[in-house]
């Protein structure tokens, strides 16, 4: 496999397709087991996390589930801004229901705190994080993900959802920042 270049910089492969759908169907009878009869609502949000959680809701198949998709941001670059915008097109009613976040990556976790927070005003049952990536290193907030596919170190990585300034997202497999 070869590196990659973005805006200047390299990125070498990390993560390859197999193992991530390896892992994602793992993920997917985690889900099926614990959720069963709960008919869990599933919340993408957009933009990371449309191939984990394209890839992760089929990964359910025969399970009742729904999916829907919300969206917001803090990235720009390479690192994070640490402003949160607001939750946009939630349109569900989830009160009394099992919603399981589906996130591309849990870093600093401002994002997904924030987003839970959101969530839990509006009274549902639970509600579940299930991450494709962890940075657990750079967390700096009080949430523990409940499905995570994989532990990483601090580093900035690209592909399969992830972007550099809305690129390399349809890099089917994972890549890393080459340090130089
Ligand atoms: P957090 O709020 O710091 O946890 O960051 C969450 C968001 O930042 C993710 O949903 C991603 O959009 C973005 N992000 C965090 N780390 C990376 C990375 O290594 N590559 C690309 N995007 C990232
Ligand atoms: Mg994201």
């Amino acid at each position: 496999m070869e590196q990659v270049q973005y805006k200047g910089l390299t990125f070498e492969p990390y993560i390859l397709k197999k193992d991530i759908q390896a892992r994602v169907a793992e993920l997917g009878k985690d889900i099926m087991r614990d959720c069963a009869g709960k008919m869990p609502l599933f919340l993408c949000v957009l933009n990371g996390a449309f191939p984990f959680a394209s890839d992760l809701f089929r990964a359910v198949e025969g399970m009742d589930a729904e999916i829907s998709f919300i969206r917001l941001s803090s990235y720009e670059g390479t690192e994070s801004t640490g402003t949160v915008k607001e939750v946009l097109g939630l349109r569900e009613n989830i009160e009394g229901r099992t919603v399981i976040v589906v996130e591309d990556i849990v870093d600093t976790g401002n994002t997904i705190y924030r987003l839970v927070e959101d969530l839990r005003k509006k009274n549902p049952a639970e509600v579940k994080i299930a991450t494709l990536l962890f940075k657990p290193d750079a967390l700096c907030r009080p949430v523990r993900p409940d499905y995570v596919g994989f532990n990483i170190p601090t580093k900035f990585i690209i592909g399969y959802g992830l972007d550099l300034d809305g690129l390399a997202r349809n890099l089917n497999d994972i890549y890393i920042l080459k340090e130089e």
